[in-house]
Protein backbone atom coordinates (compact mmCIF):
# COMPACT_ATOMS: atom_id res chain seq x y z
CA UNK A 1 0.00 0.00 0.00
CA UNK A 2 0.79 3.53 -0.24
CA UNK A 3 -0.05 6.79 1.58
CA UNK A 4 -3.39 7.92 0.75
CA UNK A 5 -3.97 11.01 -1.52
CA UNK A 6 -4.62 13.70 1.24
CA UNK A 7 -1.22 12.72 3.30
CA UNK A 8 1.12 12.92 0.07
CA UNK A 9 -0.36 16.23 -0.03
CA UNK A 10 0.92 17.28 2.94
CA UNK A 11 3.56 15.92 3.38
CA UNK A 12 4.45 17.64 0.12
CA UNK A 13 5.00 20.48 2.18
CA UNK A 14 7.81 19.26 3.83
CA UNK A 15 11.01 20.09 1.77
CA UNK A 16 10.71 23.56 1.74
CA UNK A 17 10.48 23.81 4.97
CA UNK A 18 13.02 21.31 6.53
CA UNK A 19 16.15 23.46 6.31
CA UNK A 20 14.61 25.77 8.85
CA UNK A 21 12.86 23.11 10.92
CA UNK A 22 16.83 22.14 11.00
CA UNK A 23 18.04 25.51 12.20
CA UNK A 24 15.15 25.58 14.92
CA UNK A 25 16.92 22.55 16.32
CA UNK A 26 19.90 23.31 16.65
CA UNK A 27 18.90 27.01 18.07
CA UNK A 28 16.44 24.97 20.73
CA UNK A 29 19.51 22.77 21.22
CA UNK A 30 22.06 25.39 22.47
CA UNK A 31 19.41 26.91 24.69
CA UNK A 32 18.50 24.38 26.59
CA UNK A 33 16.05 24.98 29.47
CA UNK A 34 15.11 23.05 32.91
CA UNK A 35 11.96 21.51 33.81
CA UNK A 36 9.37 24.26 34.33
CA UNK A 37 11.87 26.97 33.27
CA UNK A 38 11.62 26.68 29.77
CA UNK A 39 10.40 30.87 28.78
CA UNK A 40 12.63 30.99 26.17
CA UNK A 41 11.75 27.48 24.58
CA UNK A 42 8.02 28.70 25.42
CA UNK A 43 8.33 31.70 23.71
CA UNK A 44 9.46 30.48 20.61
CA UNK A 45 7.14 27.53 19.87
CA UNK A 46 4.38 30.19 20.96
CA UNK A 47 5.93 32.44 17.85
CA UNK A 48 6.84 29.83 15.27
CA UNK A 49 2.94 28.08 16.00
CA UNK A 50 1.81 31.28 15.46
CA UNK A 51 2.96 32.36 12.59
CA UNK A 52 1.93 29.39 11.03
CA UNK A 53 -1.53 30.27 11.93
CA UNK A 54 -2.61 28.42 15.31
CA UNK A 55 -4.54 30.13 17.75
CA UNK A 56 -1.76 29.78 20.68
CA UNK A 57 -2.13 30.03 24.54
CA UNK A 58 1.26 30.17 26.25
CA UNK A 59 1.38 29.66 30.29
CA UNK A 60 -0.93 26.45 30.47
CA UNK A 61 0.30 24.74 33.29
CA UNK A 62 2.87 27.00 34.16
CA UNK A 63 5.70 26.70 31.01
CA UNK A 64 3.41 24.70 28.74
CA UNK A 65 2.01 25.91 25.29
CA UNK A 66 -1.25 24.77 23.49
CA UNK A 67 -1.37 25.54 19.74
CA UNK A 68 -4.65 24.72 17.86
CA UNK A 69 -5.84 24.20 14.71
CA UNK A 70 -9.43 24.55 13.84
CA UNK A 71 -10.29 23.14 10.83
CA UNK A 72 -14.30 22.49 10.98
CA UNK A 73 -16.02 19.25 11.89
CA UNK A 74 -14.17 16.20 13.10
CA UNK A 75 -12.72 14.37 15.86
CA UNK A 76 -9.76 16.14 17.83
CA UNK A 77 -6.60 14.70 17.99
CA UNK A 78 -3.86 15.42 20.42
CA UNK A 79 -0.37 15.66 19.49
CA UNK A 80 2.50 16.01 22.22
CA UNK A 81 6.15 17.22 23.08
CA UNK A 82 7.71 17.74 25.53
CA UNK A 83 10.08 20.42 25.57
CA UNK A 84 12.44 20.17 29.12
CA UNK A 85 15.94 19.71 29.29
CA UNK A 86 18.26 18.08 32.14
CA UNK A 87 21.04 19.22 34.71
CA UNK A 88 23.15 17.24 32.43
CA UNK A 89 26.98 18.88 31.07
CA UNK A 90 27.12 18.80 27.07
CA UNK A 91 30.10 16.82 26.07
CA UNK A 92 29.27 15.98 22.37
CA UNK A 93 31.48 18.85 20.95
CA UNK A 94 28.93 19.50 18.44
CA UNK A 95 29.15 23.49 16.88
CA UNK A 96 25.33 24.18 18.08
CA UNK A 97 26.48 22.40 22.04
CA UNK A 98 24.74 23.88 24.45
CA UNK A 99 25.30 27.42 25.60
CA UNK A 100 24.36 26.50 29.60
CA UNK A 101 26.96 24.92 31.26
CA UNK A 102 25.32 22.19 33.33
CA UNK A 103 22.08 22.32 30.89
CA UNK A 104 21.49 20.06 27.92
CA UNK A 105 19.17 18.58 25.56
CA UNK A 106 19.97 15.26 26.66
CA UNK A 107 16.70 13.58 26.64
CA UNK A 108 16.04 14.98 22.76
CA UNK A 109 12.94 16.65 23.83
CA UNK A 110 14.74 19.75 21.39
CA UNK A 111 13.44 17.27 18.21
CA UNK A 112 10.35 16.57 19.71
CA UNK A 113 9.17 20.10 19.61
CA UNK A 114 11.25 21.09 16.59
CA UNK A 115 8.99 18.05 14.83
CA UNK A 116 5.44 19.19 16.38
CA UNK A 117 6.08 22.52 15.05
CA UNK A 118 6.73 20.67 11.47
CA UNK A 119 3.87 18.34 11.76
CA UNK A 120 1.57 21.82 12.55
CA UNK A 121 2.94 24.08 9.65
CA UNK A 122 2.61 20.88 7.31
CA UNK A 123 -0.72 20.62 8.60
CA UNK A 124 -1.92 24.73 9.08
CA UNK A 125 -0.18 24.29 4.98
CA UNK A 126 -2.66 22.34 3.74
CA UNK A 127 -6.19 22.54 5.40
CA UNK A 128 -8.05 21.63 2.21
CA UNK A 129 -7.06 17.90 3.03
CA UNK A 130 -7.98 17.17 6.32
CA UNK A 131 -10.96 18.60 8.53
CA UNK A 132 -11.28 18.28 12.25
CA UNK A 133 -9.28 19.88 14.95
CA UNK A 134 -5.55 19.23 15.84
CA UNK A 135 -4.11 20.05 19.32
CA UNK A 136 -0.87 21.11 19.68
CA UNK A 137 0.61 20.26 23.10
CA UNK A 138 4.22 21.12 24.27
CA UNK A 139 4.62 20.11 28.07
CA UNK A 140 7.12 21.38 29.88
CA UNK A 141 8.76 19.20 32.99
CA UNK A 142 8.89 15.69 31.96
CA UNK A 143 11.83 14.69 33.28
CA UNK A 144 10.65 15.52 36.66
CA UNK A 145 7.23 14.39 36.37
CA UNK A 146 5.02 17.23 36.83
CA UNK A 147 3.96 18.94 33.25
CA UNK A 148 1.39 16.69 32.35
CA UNK A 149 -0.21 16.53 35.45
CA UNK A 150 0.37 20.54 35.50
CA UNK A 151 -1.44 20.92 32.31
CA UNK A 152 -4.32 18.64 32.99
CA UNK A 153 -4.75 20.86 36.11
CA UNK A 154 -4.55 23.98 34.57
CA UNK A 155 -8.00 22.61 32.98
CA UNK A 156 -6.07 21.62 29.49
CA UNK A 157 -9.84 19.67 28.13
CA UNK A 158 -12.05 22.07 29.70
CA UNK A 159 -10.50 25.00 27.79
CA UNK A 160 -8.83 23.24 24.41
CA UNK A 161 -11.82 20.57 24.34
CA UNK A 162 -11.00 16.71 25.10
CA UNK A 163 -9.16 14.64 22.19
CA UNK A 164 -10.49 11.41 20.33
CA UNK A 165 -6.62 9.98 20.64
CA UNK A 166 -3.46 10.89 22.29
CA UNK A 167 -0.90 10.79 19.68
CA UNK A 168 3.48 11.47 20.79
CA UNK A 169 6.99 10.10 20.00
CA UNK A 170 10.05 9.78 21.74
CA UNK A 171 14.01 9.91 20.13
CA UNK A 172 15.69 6.81 20.77
CA UNK A 173 19.15 4.97 20.36
CA UNK A 174 17.73 3.31 17.38
CA UNK A 175 18.74 3.86 13.61
CA UNK A 176 17.27 6.77 12.24
CA UNK A 177 14.60 6.72 9.65
CA UNK A 178 12.79 3.63 12.05
CA UNK A 179 10.29 3.91 14.26
CA UNK A 180 9.51 1.84 17.25
CA UNK A 181 5.87 1.08 18.77
CA UNK A 182 4.88 -1.63 21.10
CA UNK A 183 1.25 -2.34 21.92
CA UNK A 184 -0.52 -2.50 26.03
CA UNK A 185 2.38 -1.64 29.02
CA UNK A 186 5.28 -0.02 26.54
CA UNK A 187 7.38 2.22 29.33
CA UNK A 188 7.75 1.64 33.04
CA UNK A 189 6.74 3.12 35.64
CA UNK A 190 9.11 4.74 38.00
CA UNK A 191 8.88 5.80 41.53
CA UNK A 192 11.79 8.11 43.12
CA UNK A 193 12.46 7.73 46.89
CA UNK A 194 14.44 9.60 49.03
CA UNK A 195 15.41 7.68 52.21
CA UNK A 196 17.45 9.47 55.13
CA UNK A 197 18.77 7.15 57.75
CA UNK A 198 19.97 8.60 60.87
CA UNK A 199 22.56 7.85 63.43
CA UNK A 200 24.92 9.29 65.73
CA UNK A 201 27.87 11.39 65.27
CA UNK A 202 30.87 11.19 66.69
CA UNK A 203 34.23 11.64 66.46
CA UNK A 204 36.40 9.20 64.17
CA UNK A 205 38.59 7.63 66.39
CA UNK A 206 36.04 6.65 68.58
CA UNK A 207 33.35 4.33 66.65
CA UNK A 208 32.04 3.15 69.88
CA UNK A 209 30.19 6.28 70.82
CA UNK A 210 28.45 6.87 67.83
CA UNK A 211 25.80 4.91 65.51
CA UNK A 212 28.02 4.86 61.98
CA UNK A 213 25.08 5.98 59.07
CA UNK A 214 27.69 5.11 56.58
CA UNK A 215 27.93 1.53 57.54
CA UNK A 216 24.20 1.22 57.58
CA UNK A 217 23.79 3.24 54.31
CA UNK A 218 26.53 1.09 52.61
CA UNK A 219 24.88 -2.30 53.34
CA UNK A 220 21.44 -1.35 52.46
CA UNK A 221 22.78 -0.30 49.66
CA UNK A 222 23.65 -3.99 49.14
CA UNK A 223 20.93 -5.49 50.30
CA UNK A 224 18.72 -3.57 47.86
CA UNK A 225 20.21 -5.64 45.36
CA UNK A 226 18.67 -8.81 46.29
CA UNK A 227 14.97 -7.18 45.83
CA UNK A 228 14.99 -8.14 42.21
CA UNK A 229 16.94 -11.14 42.15
CA UNK A 230 15.38 -12.48 45.17
CA UNK A 231 11.80 -11.35 45.57
CA UNK A 232 11.13 -10.78 42.04
CA UNK A 233 10.00 -13.58 39.67
CA UNK A 234 12.38 -14.74 36.88
CA UNK A 235 9.68 -13.44 34.32
CA UNK A 236 8.86 -10.07 35.66
CA UNK A 237 10.83 -6.96 35.53
CA UNK A 238 12.16 -4.65 37.87
CA UNK A 239 14.91 -2.48 38.21
CA UNK A 240 16.20 -0.90 41.94
CA UNK A 241 18.95 1.84 41.53
CA UNK A 242 20.34 3.23 44.35
CA UNK A 243 21.45 6.84 42.04
CA UNK A 244 22.80 8.83 44.73
CA UNK A 245 24.20 8.34 48.53
CA UNK A 246 25.56 11.02 50.88
CA UNK A 247 26.90 11.38 54.14
CA UNK A 248 29.41 13.09 55.82
CA UNK A 249 31.68 15.89 55.51
CA UNK A 250 35.35 14.73 56.08
CA UNK A 251 37.17 11.69 57.15
CA UNK A 252 37.40 12.14 61.17
CA UNK A 253 34.22 13.01 62.08
CA UNK A 254 30.99 9.80 61.93
CA UNK A 255 28.19 12.21 60.64
CA UNK A 256 24.60 11.66 62.36
CA UNK A 257 22.80 10.72 59.02
CA UNK A 258 23.21 9.60 55.41
CA UNK A 259 20.42 9.97 52.49
CA UNK A 260 19.89 7.49 49.51
CA UNK A 261 18.05 8.61 46.41
CA UNK A 262 16.81 5.12 44.71
CA UNK A 263 14.47 4.62 41.78
CA UNK A 264 12.36 1.62 41.12
CA UNK A 265 10.55 0.67 37.63
CA UNK A 266 8.38 -1.66 37.08
CA UNK A 267 5.06 -2.50 34.71
CA UNK A 268 2.57 -4.01 36.80
CA UNK A 269 1.16 -2.21 40.18
CA UNK A 270 1.53 -5.31 41.80
CA UNK A 271 4.97 -5.49 41.05
CA UNK A 272 5.75 -1.93 41.80
CA UNK A 273 3.86 -2.65 45.04
CA UNK A 274 5.82 -5.04 46.12
CA UNK A 275 9.02 -3.53 45.24
CA UNK A 276 8.42 -0.67 47.10
CA UNK A 277 7.62 -2.88 50.06
CA UNK A 278 10.71 -4.21 49.82
CA UNK A 279 12.56 -1.01 49.72
CA UNK A 280 10.79 0.01 53.03
CA UNK A 281 11.62 -3.46 55.06
CA UNK A 282 14.83 -3.56 53.55
CA UNK A 283 15.61 0.42 55.01
CA UNK A 284 13.95 -0.32 58.21
CA UNK A 285 15.62 -3.47 59.13
CA UNK A 286 18.76 -2.53 58.28
CA UNK A 287 18.65 0.51 60.62
CA UNK A 288 17.11 -1.60 63.47
CA UNK A 289 20.11 -4.12 63.08
CA UNK A 290 22.89 -1.12 63.18
CA UNK A 291 21.11 0.24 66.38
CA UNK A 292 19.53 3.57 65.10
CA UNK A 293 17.42 4.85 67.71
CA UNK A 294 15.35 6.42 65.18
CA UNK A 295 13.13 4.85 62.40
CA UNK A 296 14.54 6.44 58.74
CA UNK A 297 12.19 8.48 56.89
CA UNK A 298 11.15 7.54 53.27
CA UNK A 299 9.59 10.11 51.00
CA UNK A 300 7.99 9.65 47.45
CA UNK A 301 9.66 12.15 45.05
CA UNK A 302 8.05 11.71 42.01
CA UNK A 303 6.17 8.60 40.39
CA UNK A 304 5.53 8.03 36.17
CA UNK A 305 2.22 5.88 35.60
CA UNK A 306 2.68 3.01 33.47
CA UNK A 307 2.43 4.27 30.08
CA UNK A 308 -0.48 1.56 28.43
CA UNK A 309 -0.52 1.92 24.78
CA UNK A 310 -4.00 1.29 23.47
CA UNK A 311 -3.76 -2.13 20.87
CA UNK A 312 -5.77 -0.62 18.74
CA UNK A 313 -4.50 2.95 18.34
CA UNK A 314 -0.81 1.26 17.36
CA UNK A 315 -2.27 -0.96 14.56
CA UNK A 316 -4.11 2.17 13.20
CA UNK A 317 -1.39 4.62 13.75
CA UNK A 318 1.47 2.55 12.82
CA UNK A 319 -0.18 1.22 9.29
CA UNK A 320 -0.36 4.39 8.96
CA UNK A 321 3.19 5.54 9.09
CA UNK A 322 4.20 2.05 7.57
CA UNK A 323 2.25 3.28 4.37
CA UNK A 324 4.43 6.18 4.23
CA UNK A 325 8.31 5.61 5.08
CA UNK A 326 7.75 1.39 4.66
CA UNK A 327 6.46 -1.31 6.86
CA UNK A 328 10.24 -2.42 7.01
CA UNK A 329 10.95 0.46 8.80
CA UNK A 330 8.85 -0.38 12.10
CA UNK A 331 9.69 -2.36 14.68
CA UNK A 332 8.53 -3.40 18.29
CA UNK A 333 11.02 -2.85 20.71
CA UNK A 334 9.40 -4.27 23.48
CA UNK A 335 8.67 -2.80 26.49
CA UNK A 336 11.07 0.08 27.54
CA UNK A 337 12.26 0.72 31.19
CA UNK A 338 12.21 4.11 30.57
CA UNK A 339 9.25 6.41 31.62
CA UNK A 340 7.25 8.99 30.61
CA UNK A 341 4.45 10.85 31.87
CA UNK A 342 2.42 11.55 28.61
CA UNK A 343 0.04 8.34 29.99
CA UNK A 344 -1.38 11.02 32.34
CA UNK A 345 -3.40 12.46 29.06
CA UNK A 346 -4.32 9.24 28.33
CA UNK A 347 -5.78 8.23 31.87
CA UNK A 348 -7.15 11.73 32.90
CA UNK A 349 -10.83 11.04 31.21
CA UNK A 350 -13.60 7.86 32.52
CA UNK A 351 -13.34 5.94 29.72
CA UNK A 352 -9.84 6.45 28.83
CA UNK A 353 -8.29 8.17 25.52
CA UNK A 354 -7.03 5.59 23.16
CA UNK A 355 -3.09 6.69 23.49
CA UNK A 356 -0.44 5.80 20.52
CA UNK A 357 2.73 6.60 21.66
CA UNK A 358 6.23 5.32 19.63
CA UNK A 359 9.90 5.73 19.21
CA UNK A 360 11.92 7.06 16.43
CA UNK A 361 15.40 6.60 15.68
CA UNK A 362 17.94 9.16 15.92
CA UNK A 363 21.65 7.22 16.33
CA UNK A 364 23.28 6.61 12.78
CA UNK A 365 22.65 3.63 11.07
CA UNK A 366 26.18 2.85 9.97
CA UNK A 367 27.32 3.36 13.38
CA UNK A 368 24.29 1.33 14.85
CA UNK A 369 25.16 -1.59 12.62
CA UNK A 370 29.17 -1.48 13.43
CA UNK A 371 28.66 -1.58 17.13
CA UNK A 372 25.73 -4.53 16.71
CA UNK A 373 28.29 -6.70 15.25
CA UNK A 374 31.21 -6.12 17.28
CA UNK A 375 28.77 -6.26 20.44
CA UNK A 376 29.10 -3.02 21.34
CA UNK A 377 26.29 -1.33 21.13
CA UNK A 378 25.43 -0.71 24.88
CA UNK A 379 29.13 1.11 25.09
CA UNK A 380 29.43 3.29 21.68
CA UNK A 381 25.73 4.26 21.23
CA UNK A 382 24.94 7.20 23.51
CA UNK A 383 21.35 6.71 25.18
CA UNK A 384 19.03 9.27 26.20
CA UNK A 385 20.51 11.36 29.19
CA UNK A 386 24.19 10.82 28.08
CA UNK A 387 26.16 13.68 27.87
CA UNK A 388 27.29 12.52 24.46
CA UNK A 389 23.35 11.90 23.24
CA UNK A 390 23.76 13.75 19.59
CA UNK A 391 20.49 12.38 17.24
CA UNK A 392 21.78 13.03 13.63
CA UNK A 393 19.43 15.88 12.46
CA UNK A 394 18.67 14.08 9.39
CA UNK A 395 17.11 11.61 8.69
CA UNK A 396 15.74 11.97 12.24
CA UNK A 397 13.94 15.13 11.89
CA UNK A 398 12.33 14.53 8.36
CA UNK A 399 11.23 11.02 10.15
CA UNK A 400 9.44 12.60 13.52
CA UNK A 401 7.67 15.35 11.51
CA UNK A 402 6.81 12.95 8.83
CA UNK A 403 5.34 10.02 11.42
CA UNK A 404 3.42 12.54 13.52
CA UNK A 405 1.97 14.13 10.35
CA UNK A 406 0.87 11.14 9.31
CA UNK A 407 -0.27 9.74 12.90
CA UNK A 408 -2.73 12.77 12.75
CA UNK A 409 -3.94 12.26 9.07
CA UNK A 410 -4.84 8.85 10.11
CA UNK A 411 -7.42 9.68 12.94
CA UNK A 412 -8.73 13.41 11.32
CA UNK A 413 -11.70 13.55 9.51
CA UNK A 414 -10.73 13.49 5.11
CA UNK A 415 -10.90 16.27 3.01
CA UNK A 416 -14.09 18.87 3.70
CA UNK A 417 -16.63 17.98 1.45
ZN1 LIG B 1 14.56 11.86 29.69
ZN1 LIG C 1 12.64 12.18 27.34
Amino acid sequence: MTASEPTSAVLGGLDAVKDDLADLYRDLHAHPELSFEEHRTAAEIARRAASYGCEVTPGVGRTGVVAVLENGAGPTVLLRADIDALPVTERTGLPYASRTEGVMHACGHDMHATCLLGALRLLAGARTQWSGRVLGVFQPAEETAGGAQGMLADGLYKRFGTPDVVLGQHVAPMPAGMIGAHAGPAFAAADALRVRMFGKGGHGSRPETTIDPVVMAASTVLRLQTIVSREIAGGETAVVTVGSIHAGTTDNVIPDEAELRINIRSYTPQTRDRVVAAVERIVKGEAATAGAEREPEITEIDSFPVLDNDAAAVERTMAAIGDVIGPGLIMDPGPVTGSEDVGYFATATDPEIPLCYWLFGGADPAEVIAAQKAGTFERDIPSNHSPFFAPLIEPTLTTGVTALTTAALAWLGGRPS
